[in-house]
C-alpha cells in the first residue's frame, strides 16, 4: 500500500502523495520540509559574513570608464566620484589601524549641480556597479525628533532593507542623500534668522555622517512603534549627497569678486560667467546654510556642469540604454526596424531648450513623438518606420508644452 515514508499516512488520509524513487512523500510533509529548508537559508544568511576581500576591486580609471558608458560629460564629478568610491572599498578592505598606526578617514561627498544634470544617474549608475549595499535617500522627509515627517534614522532603513537586514554587510553601504540643499539653514548668520527646523535636522545628520552608532526603525517612519530598533554603525557608510544649491551662483561670484578686489579688471573677466559652479568652494557652502560640522564631514566637494547643445544631443543616442536605444528595441521586438533621421534630434534637443527642461524633458518630447507611432504601428503589417522632421513638427505641434514641462 503507498504510503507517506515521512509520517507514514496512507493515500486515502492525505491529499496526495509524490512517488520518489524508493517511496513517496504526502502534500503536508512537503510544505514541512521546505519551512525547515527555508528557515535554515535565513540562518545561513545571517551568519555569513560580508567579506569585502572577495569584491574584486575596480581600479579608479575602470570606475569612470563603467561611469562613461551612461553619463555624458561631467568629467570631474566622475573622476572624484570614482576615487572616492575605489578609496571606499580600500579602507574597508585593510583591517583596522592599530593606535599607532595610520587610519583612513571616510571622505563623504558632496555634489553640487542644476536639477537634472545627473546627480542622481551618477548615483544610480555606481549601484549597478557596486557589491555593496546602495540607497538613494531624499532628505526634505527629514525633520528632527518630535515634528511631522521623518526621523534621521530611517534614512538607514532603506539600506538595511537592500542589505536585507544583513547589518554588518549595510554598515559598509553608501547612501546617496538627495537634495540635501533643502536642509540649509535659511540664512547665514545664525543670530539673525534661526531657522531651527534646517540647523536641527542638520546637528541630527552630522551624527550619520561622523560615524556613530544609531538605532534604526527596521520597518522605517513612525507608523510601527512597536518595532524593535536595530542599532547600526555609521562609522565605514559612505555618504553621498547631491543638491541644486539654487542661487549659490551668486554667493560663489560675490566671494570671487571679492577676492580679486585690488586686482585689475582682467582678473576679474577670467572667470567663466556662464558657470560659477566650477568654482564652489566649502565657505560657498556656509553661505547658503549648511552649517560648517556638515561640510567638514562632506570634504569631497565636486560639482556638475549645465547641460548645453551638445551635451543634450549627445544624451540622446550615446549613453548605453539612451532614449532613443530604447525606442528601438521596443521596435525590434515588434520587428520593426526603427530609424530616426539625424535633424529631428536636433530639433527635440531645440525644444528641450526652448521649453527650458533640460535633459528630463528629453524623454518626455520623444513620448509625445513616438506615441502615435507606438500606438498604431505594432497592428501594421509595416517592417520599417523612418521619423522624419515633418513627422516629428506634426506631433509635438499638437501636444501640450504645459504636459512637458511637468515632466
Ligand atoms: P539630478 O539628480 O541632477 O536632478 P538626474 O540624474 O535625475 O538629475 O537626471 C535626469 C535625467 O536626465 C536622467 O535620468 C538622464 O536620463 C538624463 N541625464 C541628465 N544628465 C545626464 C548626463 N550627464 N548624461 C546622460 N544622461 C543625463
Amino acid at each position: 500500500m503507498d504510503k507517506c515514508s515521512f509520517c507514514e499516512r496512507k493515500r486515502s488520509e492525505v491529499d496526495f502523495l509524490i512517488s520518489g524513487a524508493t517511496g513517496f512523500i504526502c502534500d503536508e510533509c512537503t510544505s514541512r520540509a521546505y519551512e525547515i529548508v527555508e528557515e535554515e537559508n535565513k540562518d545561513k544568511k545571517k551568519n555569513n559574513k560580508f567579506d569585502i576581500n572577495s569584491v574584486q576591486l575596480k581600479k579608479p580609471v575602470e570606475i569612470k570608464k563603467f561611469l562613461d558608458q551612461y553619463v555624458i560629460g561631467q568629467e570631474e564629478a566622475k573622476k572624484v566620484l570614482s576615487v572616492a568610491v575605489y578609496n571606499h572599498y580600500k579602507r574597508l578592505s585593510v583591517p583596522e589601524a592599530g593606535q599607532d598606526e595610520v587610519e583612513i578617514d571616510k571622505s563623504n561627498i558632496v555634489m553640487v549641480g542644476e536639477t537634472g544634470t545627473g546627480k542622481t544617474l551618477l548615483a544610480k549608475t555606481i549601484a549597478k556597479m557596486l557589491q555593496v549595499p546602495f540607497t538613494i535617500v531624499d532628505a526634505t522627509v527629514l525633520t528632527e525628533a518630535g515634528y511631522v515627517g521623518e526621523d534621521i534614522e530611517s534614512l538607514l532603513t532603506r539600506l538595511l532593507q537592500v542589505a536585507d537586514f544583513n547589518v554588518e554587510l549595510a554598515e559598509q553601504g553608501i547612501v546617496f542623500i538627495d537634495e540635501i540643499d533643502k536642509i540649509a539653514r535659511k540664512s547665514d548668520n545664525p543670530s539673525i534668522t534661526r531657522d531651527v527646523s534646517g540647523e536641527g535636522v542638520q546637528q541630527g545628520l552630522l551624527k550619520l555622517l561622523e560615524g556613530s552608532i544609531v538605532s534604526v526603525p527596521p520597518k522605517g517612519g513612525r507608523k510601527h512603534p512597536e518595532q524593535n530598533l536595530i542599532p547600526v554603525n555609521t562609522k565605514n557608510i559612505l555618504f553621498i549627497a547631491g543638491g541644486a544649491f539654487d542661487g549659490i551662483e551668486k554667493k560663489i561670484a560675490r566671494r570671487l569678486n571679492t577676492q580679486v578686489v585690488g586686482f585689475d579688471k582682467t582678473e576679474r573677466e577670467k572667470f567663466d560667467k556662464e558657470n560659477f559652479l566650477q568654482y564652489v568652494a566649502p565657505q560657498d557652502m556656509k553661505a547658503f546654510g549648511l552649517i560648517p560640522e556638515i561640510i567638514g564631514r562632506l570634504p569631497v566637494l565636486t560639482h556638475l556642469n549645465p547641460l548645453d547643445r551638445k551635451v543634450l544631443r549627445l544624451i540622446l543616442t550615446e549613453p548605453k540604454n539612451s532614449i532613443v536605444k530604447q525606442y528601438i528595441k521596443l521596435f525590434e521586438i515588434d520587428d520593426i526596424k526603427l530609424e530616426i533621421e539625424e535633424d529631428v534630434f536636433e530639433y527635440i534637443v531645440d525644444k528641450a531648450i526652448e521649453y527650458k527642461i533640460g535633459a528630463r524633458g528629453l524623454r518626455s518630447i520623444c513620448e509625445t513623438v513616438m506615441t502615435d507611432a507606438m500606438f498604431e504601428l505594432p497592428s501594421k503589417e509595416i517592417k520599417e518606420f523612418t521619423v522624419s522632421l515633418k513627422y516629428a513638427k506634426s506631433k509635438l505641434e499638437k501636444a501640450d508644452i504645459q504636459k512637458l514641462k511637468v515632466a
